[in-house]
């Protein structure tokens, strides 16, 4: 998807701050950090939103889950807390409309 903004971070068009890659996934910096930690999660695949996902994708909503998981440890915040959250479609404010996983944490978040 070529005017897809987390493509072009895929592919190393537009730089981000990285902290987790593997085959599947990429995870980098939010550039509007909400919190101290705020880390994006991205499939290598363009995945428009939650909705889009399919039977096909099992694997992959493992792997995601497992590498939040490290991530949350890798940014120390395991320990103290953290909040994962997709927002899928306009109601939920979805700007980006390739899948993305936030992991926000560092402080006390609230409710
Ligand atoms: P959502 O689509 O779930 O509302 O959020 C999209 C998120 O992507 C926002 O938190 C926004 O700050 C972040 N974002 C948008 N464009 C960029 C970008 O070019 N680089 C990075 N690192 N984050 C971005
Ligand atoms: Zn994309």
């Amino acid at each position: 998807m070529t005017d897809c903004i987390f493509c072009r971070i895929i592919d190393g068009t537009i730089p981000a701050d990285v902290v987790y890659q593997d085959e599947k996934v990429l995870a980098f910096k939010d550039i509007k950090p909400a919190a101290p930690v705020h880390i994006l999660l991205v499939p290598r695949e363009h995945i428009p939103s939650y909705n889009d996902l399919e039977a096909r994708h099992s694997e992959l909503i493992g792997h995601m889950a497992l590498a939040l998981n490290k991530i949350a440890a890798e940014q120390g915040v395991a320990e103290t807390g953290y909040r994962i959250l997709v927002n899928c479609g306009p109601d939920a404010g979805q700007i980006v409309y390739h899948l993305h996983y936030h992991l926000l944490g560092g402080k006390p978040l609230g409710s």
